[in-house]
Order: structure tokens, then C-alpha cells, then sequence
């Protein structure tokens, strides 16, 4: 039987895409089969047959560790020969991507990369993506044999595991060590963000007249138990981190609650707050494009604004 096969270096992207991996693959008549590589294979073997997938595909080799890309995508491409995969979907982290291009010329077939959502139609998966900067959503197709989506973290929604296990198989993939040597690991500076996961967004943008006002917005942050984000041009000014960047060019969020603060809403932006559930924008100009996402606007001067919002959440 054809399967969709889903792997990702990030346990719970490779989740996401097992739990919905396995409803495109009973709606196609396939099966679902996950890869877990490297030293912790055991763990999220177990995991991702919870979260779906009917045969979990186990290596510990040795060439495994690190996870090196031109490795995983000579394991990933062996394996899915073996699984008779149709489809082979990956998370598109930044190796994620750099994977979906080296499985896709293994495997000889076609890649999108990127992928914001996926949905069944007269019998094959579309990808959709943004593209030309995020103004517009493009919907492709693949017609090579085998498909290779990279889809991003939080495409897909999960629900609880269900009780069951993926039969777990464990096949001789006879890996070469990776070409590249891993020399020394350092932690990035600065403190640990991770906006991919944030439930609570709060992003500044030019609005913030001064780099030491933004202690007004961390009170706020810290008020409400979110995560800070910023638009390009404060890192730009190097008065955030390059972490906090939110948009085309940092992270994609999908928060619960993302509130904006004098910010204007160009699309640079919004296509990286655009899956949030609730938006609140404050900006002082009624006219601003943000206006057009927000769920609640506030117009006002975020100087005004931002204290009164601050003891509202303390009081709660
Ligand atoms: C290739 C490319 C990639 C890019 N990638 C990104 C990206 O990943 N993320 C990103 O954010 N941008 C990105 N940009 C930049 C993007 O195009 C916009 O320039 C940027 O998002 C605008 O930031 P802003 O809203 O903070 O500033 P502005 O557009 O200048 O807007 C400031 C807003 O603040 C309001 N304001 C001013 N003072 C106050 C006040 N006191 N109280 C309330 N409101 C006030 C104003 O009315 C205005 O609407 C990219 C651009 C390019 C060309």
C-alpha cells in the first residue's frame, strides 16, 4: 500500500504532521508511516505512533548523529522506498528545508518548501505558500511520483494522543557518516526566544518613539506572561535581538492572543501574525492597514495605551 511518510527534527512538528498525515492518508486510501532518526529514534517512535502514524521507521545508526542533513535525506530516501511513499512530508524548520531539497533529488521528485497549509483535492495534496513578499497565497501541485512537502511548524493542529502504538520497524539503512564535521557548538547570545510557541504575542514597531521606552512594553509583556516581538526596523536599530523579529523574514507565530503596538500592518508583517487567533492592534492612525486583521483596535497613542492595558492585566 502507498503511504505518506512524515519526519522532522522537531518532535512536535512531526507530530502535527503524523496526526494530520494520517487523515489525508485514510482519505486517499494510503497509509501513515513516520521516521524517528538519531539517538532519541526510541521516544519518538513512541510519540508519533500515539499521534497517528501506523509504522514508525527506527534508526540509531551510528552516521545518525548530529542529525546532518545529507545523512537524515539518505536515510529519509532509503526509507521511503521501503514505505512506498507517495508522499513525504517534512517539517520546514530551517534544516527541514534545507532537507526537502536534497530528499526531492534523491528521490527524484518534485519539492515545496515552505508550505503554509495542505488541502486534498480531486485526490491529490495541495500545498499552499506564500509568495511575492506574502502579498498573495500560491496553490501548487506536484506530478512527479513521489511528493516532497516541507510544511511549516503549526500548520496543522493536533489533538490529544490516541492509545496505540505504530508498528515499529527497524530498517537496514546502511548510512554513510556525513561529509560535514561538526567542529564546535556555542549558544546563540542573548536570551532564549521562542515566538514559534508563544501563546501570548506582544509586537512593538515604529511606533515606540525611544529604545529606552521599551521598558514600558516588557512591563507590559511580563503583565500579560507573553512573549516580546518587534518589526524589522527595531532590529534593524539593533534595539531587539533578530530572534524577535516577526514576518517574511523572522518567525511565523500563531498565537492565542497577539497584540500589536504602533505598528502599521504592511504584509512584510502581518503574513507572520496572520494565523493568530485573536488580533489587538493600537495605533494612533484610525486609518492604519492593521486595522484590517485586528479582531479589536485601539486607537490611540500606544504611550496612553500601554500602561492602562498593563494594570488592567495585573488586576485580573
Ligand atoms: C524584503 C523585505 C522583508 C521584510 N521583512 C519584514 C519582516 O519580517 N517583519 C517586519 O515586521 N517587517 C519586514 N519588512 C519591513 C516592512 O515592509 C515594514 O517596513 C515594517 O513592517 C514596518 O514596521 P512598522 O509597522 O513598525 O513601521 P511603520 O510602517 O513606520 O509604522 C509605524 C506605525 O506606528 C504608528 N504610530 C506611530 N507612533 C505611534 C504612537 N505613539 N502610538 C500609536 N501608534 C503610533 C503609525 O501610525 C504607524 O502606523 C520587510 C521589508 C522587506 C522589503
Amino acid at each position: 500500500m502507498a503511504d505518506i511518510l512524515v519526519y522532522s527534527d522537531s518532535l512536535n512538528t512531526a507530530k502535527e504532521l503524523a496526526f494530520k498525515g494520517k487523515e489525508f492518508a485514510a482519505a486517499l486510501g494510503m497509509g501513515i508511516s513516520a521516521a524517528a532518526l538519531g539517538a532519541d529514534a526510541d521516544e519518538t517512535a513512541a510519540q508519533l505512533g500515539a499521534f497517528g502514524a501506523d509504522r514508525v521507521f527506527v534508526s540509531k545508526d551510528a552516521a545518525l548523529e548530529g542529525l546532518q542533513t545529507d545523512v537524515v535525506s539518505d536515510a529519509l530516501a532509503k526509507i521511503a522506498k521501503e514505505a512506498d511513499a507517495t508522499y513525504v512530508m517534512v517539517g520546514s524548520t530551517r534544516r527541514g528545508k534545507e532537507l526537502a531539497g536534497r530528499l526531492a533529488q534523491k528521490l527524484g521528485a518534485g519539492a515545496v518548501t515552505d508550505v503554509n497549509s495542505v488541502e486534498l483535492e480531486d485526490g491529490k495534496l495541495v500545498a499552499a505558500r506564500f509568495k511575492f513578499g506574502g502579498a498573495t497565497v500560491a496553490r501548487e501541485t506536484v506530478d512527479t511520483d513521489i511528493k516532497v512537502f516541507a510544511v511549516m511548524p503549526k500548520a496543522f493542529e493536533i489533538e490529544d494522543p490516541v492509545a496505540g502504538a505504530g508498528t515499529v520497524v527497524t530498517p537496514d539503512l546502511s548510512l554513510t557518516p556525513s561529509a560535514v564535521k561538526l567542529v564546535e557548538t556555542k549558544p546563540k547570545e542573548g536570551a532564549a526566544v521562542n515566538l514559534d510557541a508563544a501563546d501570548r504575542l506582544v509586537c512593538i514597531g515604529r511606533g515606540l518613539g525611544a529604545k529606552d521606552d521599551l521598558t514600558i512594553v516588557e512591563a507590559f509583556c511580563t503583565a500579560l506572561g507573553g512573549e516580546l516581538g518587534c518589526t524589522k526596523s527595531l532590529c534593524d536599530w539593533e534595539w531587539l535581538a533578530e530572534n524577535r523579529l516577526v514576518g517574511l523574514s523572522g518567525a511565523k507565530t500563531k498565537p492565542s492572543l497577539y497584540i500589536s503596538l504602533g505598528i502599521s500592518g504592511q504584509v512584510q508583517h502581518t503574513v507572520g501574525i496572520s494565523s493568530s487567533k485573536v488580533i489587538v492592534a493600537v495605533n494612533k492612525d484610525d486609518k492604519a492597514l492593521i486595522f484590517n486583521h485586528a479582531d479589536y483596535g485601539i486607537v490611540g497613542d500606544i504611550y496612553d495605551v500601554i500602561p492602562v492595558l498593563t494594570e488592567a492585566v495585573k488586576g485580573k
